[in-house]
């Protein structure tokens, strides 16, 4: 008799385990019926490619669609839309959607994502947000932020809270869609940079005309007769606009699970083991997960497109019988700001200096600066690198780097020798690679390693 698999969510951690358990079923032997619940009309799709939608690189949602509804049920999967799940009896071995339809399973998986983060200052006094204000986070939000920038035309002035990396990305797509942007953060802009590649972030947006407002609380909306935003107050200031975007990051949707005894963490994230289990019979994948961090060792939320494929087919393989693990994160990262004549590439990975010291690490940082390309190439952009090792040991630990064309994808290099736990002196002798248009003839990356080195 096959067994009963309810996967709750159908974006990329859910689907990707749903095909990884129909595969891994075909080669053990498991008799597994799939079905998917999801509370939306989408499935499969990039939210990663949605702010270069809004920029006007990519024509429509369709081409950020991976796999279509009717690929999925073609694969074998039931793929439900509109089914919202509102609560779990694991007793009972049931899910109960929104309506009071019930559906039992003999396995669970959970794979709803996160909800951006919507603030009290906000909403007004209706509990809703006015018109011109929203997130970032859906297709739908993406198609809504299109038709905004369209109706308000260029010139229309937007603003931006929130200095993480959807920040910076939206903040690109509004300028070069020919708005005036304003960017207001709490603390740093990219504050998972050190402040000293933070503050060169800061300084591209400026240069491209971004108006930079640091340190600053939102305190609240201001909204005219007819509903709509007109501007923002923070502590010490102010600004009009005629749209803002909340880019505030966002928190695991777990809340159905209230009443439940699974183990939470981290904002009432899930905490499945590598191989996705969370209790008898559940599973858990994606954005309403946390990581295992290998460095400290210890379980953080990171919500990030990468963690939440490979979690799912790990889970997907092993919820039919597989082995395949995911060993956790390095917090490797990557983004850039492209617009107003500036072209900053931005990336990390590994621990930051506070948590390097809170991990038990004696950390040597140093920052290097240097060129992407020969300096007599076209290709030659400055780019600045981050590099932090542990004194005695040698471990590399941390790299960052901030820079023009052609820097940020240098920090996989970094994130591999910090995977096989390598050392500072692994990244600055290895043999990477030279020509040019490419790299000055001592790679940048191995020289900040090698200086790094030099100081310990
Ligand atoms: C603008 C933007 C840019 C991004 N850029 C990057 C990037 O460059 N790199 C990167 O690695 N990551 C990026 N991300 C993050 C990445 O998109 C997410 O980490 C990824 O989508 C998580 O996948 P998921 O399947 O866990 O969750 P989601 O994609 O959120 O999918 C969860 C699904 O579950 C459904 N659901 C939720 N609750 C219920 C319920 N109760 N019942 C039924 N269905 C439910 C939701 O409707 C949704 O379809 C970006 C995110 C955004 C918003």
């Amino acid at each position: 008799m096959s067994e009963h698999v309810v996967v709750v969510g159908a974006d990329a951690a859910g689907m990707s385990a749903a095909h990884q358990m129909l595969r891994t079923a075909g080669r053990t032997g498991r008799e597994l019926a799939v079905t998917v619940l999801e509370q939306g009309i989408h499935t499969s799709y990039s939210a990663c490619g949605i702010p270069y939608w809004m920029a006007g690189d990519v024509d429509s949602a369709d081409e950020l669609v991976a796999r279509t509804a009717e690929q999925h049920r073609d694969a074998g999967i039931d793929l439900r839309f509109g089914a919202r799940v509102a609560g779990v009896d694991l007793t009972a071995r049931e899910v109960a959607l929104e309506g009071g339809e019930r559906v039992g399973f003999d396995q669970l998986v959970v794979a709803t994502g996160a909800h951006p983060i919507v603030p009290g200052w906000a909403l007004g006094a209706d509990g809703e947000l006015p018109a011109g204000v929203r997130p970032v986070k859906t297709l739908d939000d993406g198609q809504w932020w299109i038709d905004r920038f369209a109706e308000a035309g260029p010139g229309a002035h937007v603003v931006v809270v929130g200095g993480g990396y959807i920040g910076l990305e939206v903040a690109e797509a509004a300028l070069r869609r020919g708005h005036g942007v304003t960017l207001v953060t709490r603390s740093r802009v990219m504050s998972s940079l050190e402040p000293e590649l933070s503050e060169r972030v800061a300084l591209a947006l400026c240069d491209a005309g971004v108006e930079v407002v640091l340190d600053a609380d939102v305190t609240g909306l201001v909204v005219g007769p007819d509903g709509a935003v007109t501007g923002v107050r923070w502590d010490g200031g102010a600004r009009d606009c005629d749209l803002l975007v909340l880019a505030l990051g966002v928190v695991p949707a777990t809340e159905f699970l209230d009443g439940c005894e699974l183990s939470r963490g981290e904002k009432g994230a899930l905490r499945p083991d590598p191989h996705g289990r969370v209790a008898e019979g559940v599973w858990a994948a994606g954005d309403c997960c946390a990581v295992y961090r290998r460095l400290a060792a210890d379980s953080v939320f990171r919500p990030l497109g990468t963690h939440a494929n490979k979690m799912g087919r790990a889970l997907g393989d092993s919820l039919a019988g597989g082995s395949l693990a995911f060993e956790g994160v390095l917090e490797t990262a990557i983004t850039r700001f492209a617009a107003g004549g500036q072209h900053v590439e931005v990336a990390r990975t590994g621990l930051s200096r506070e948590d390097a010291v809170a991990a038990g690490y004696d950390p040597v940082a140093v920052v290097t600066e240097g060129s992407t390309a020969s300096g007599y190439m076209d290709e030659a952009d400055p780019v600045a690198i981050w590099v932090m090792a542990d004194r005695s040991s040698r471990r590399l630990l941390g790299v960052q780097v901030v820079g023009g064309r052609g820097a940020g994808k240098r920090i996989d290099t970094a994130a591999a020798v910090l995977w096989m736990e390598g050392t500072v002196d692994d990244l600055a002798w290895m043999d990477l690679s030279y020509s040019p248009p490419f790299s000055t003839t001592w790679e940048v990356l191995g020289v900040a390693a090698r200086r790094t080195a030099e100081r310990m």
